[in-house]
């Protein structure tokens, strides 16, 4: 299917790996121009040449040019690292018609150990950090009648975790700003703006947890891996890219109908029937 978004600018946050690369991936896969980021300049310039190379097979495919990618290392949770996004030469300022929210998740533990500047990390980096990039270019993508608002956020926010307390707490409080967001005036304007709720996806973040409990548990990792991939109903964890490809299909014009959605990506883990 094509997707007709080939051509349109999209920011894609935490991208040089794991969920925010698949984004890029399958959207440099439809032809669409985009502005990566992440924190470690080189990891993110080595995935920039990755997704050229991606959106190179497309533009020969297609007969057209080839999407464009600017990559701009820096921490996307500060004022400082936004505004180095939205000043970065070659993209096209805040003229995005996709934004994909991401940034690392918070630390896992038990809620009596956590400080109140955890809780302000957490809550920065996973509400408020969304909420300030979506400030920045939503009313532009009204003005212009197209615009693509996708945030990753967790299953945590439909199933919570008791360890993951400040992930629970803070992605909570961005899904009900969403929740009203995506039904105010802008939806009338061709403005979509939905969650993507991640279950177990085989990422550097995932591995890293099975790390810590191989360590906690003194079990290797991997039969850590094996019960946790076995607890889900697909017997595997997911991919980057199948995550991605939802992503673009959300992006596209075909999902216009699509809006507030709140969209569990976890191989059928979640026990319930909605
Ligand atoms: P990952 O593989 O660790 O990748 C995270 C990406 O975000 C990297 O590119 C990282 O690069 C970048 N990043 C982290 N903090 C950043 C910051 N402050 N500013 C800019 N870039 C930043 O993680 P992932 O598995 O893709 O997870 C993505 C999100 O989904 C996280 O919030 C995670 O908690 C959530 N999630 C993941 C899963 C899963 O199964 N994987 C499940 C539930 C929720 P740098 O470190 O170089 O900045």
């Amino acid at each position: 299917m094509d997707l007709g978004i080939a051509g349109r600018w999209a920011l894609v946050c935490g991208a040089s790996k794991g969920l925010g690369y698949g984004c890029a991936s399958a959207l440099a896969a439809e032809g669409v121009h985009l502005l990566i980021n992440a924190r470690g300049a080189v990891p993110l310039e080595q995935a920039a040449t990755q997704l050229r190379a991606v959106g190179a097979q497309w533009a020969s495919a297609a007969g057209k040019n080839e999407p464009k990618v600017v990559a701009i290392a820096c921490d996307i949770t500060t004022p400082e690292g936004r505004e180095a996004v939205w000043a970065a030469g070659g993209g096209p300022g805040r003229d995005f018609d996709i934004v994909l929210t991401n940034a690392g998740g918070p630390p896992m533990g038990d809620f009596r150990g956590f400080t109140a500047d955890d809780w302000q990390r957490a809550v920065n980096a996973n509400m408020l950090t969304p909420i300030e990039l979506i400030k920045a270019v939503l009313d532009g993508m009204a003005a212009r009648g197209y615009g693509r608002i996708l945030n990753i956020t967790s299953s945590a926010v439909k199933a919570p975790i008791d360890i993951l307390a400040l992930s629970n707490g803070a992605r909570s409080g961005l899904t009900g700003f969403i929740a009203g967001l995506a039904r105010s005036e802008i939806a009338a304007h061709g403005v979509t703006v939905n969650n993507l709720l991640p279950g177990k996806f085989d990422t550097d973040r995932l591995n890293a947890t099975f790390e810590g409990a191989a360590q906690k548990t003194g079990k290797p990792l991997q039969d850590i891996r094996r019960s946790q991939a076995a607890q889900i109903p697909a017997r595997r964890f997911g991919t980057p890219a199948e995550f991605g490809a939802l992503c673009a299909f959300l992006c596209s014009p075909q999902a216009g109908y699509i809006n507030g959605q709140n969209l569990l990506l976890d191989g059928g883990l979640y026990p319930g029937t909605f």
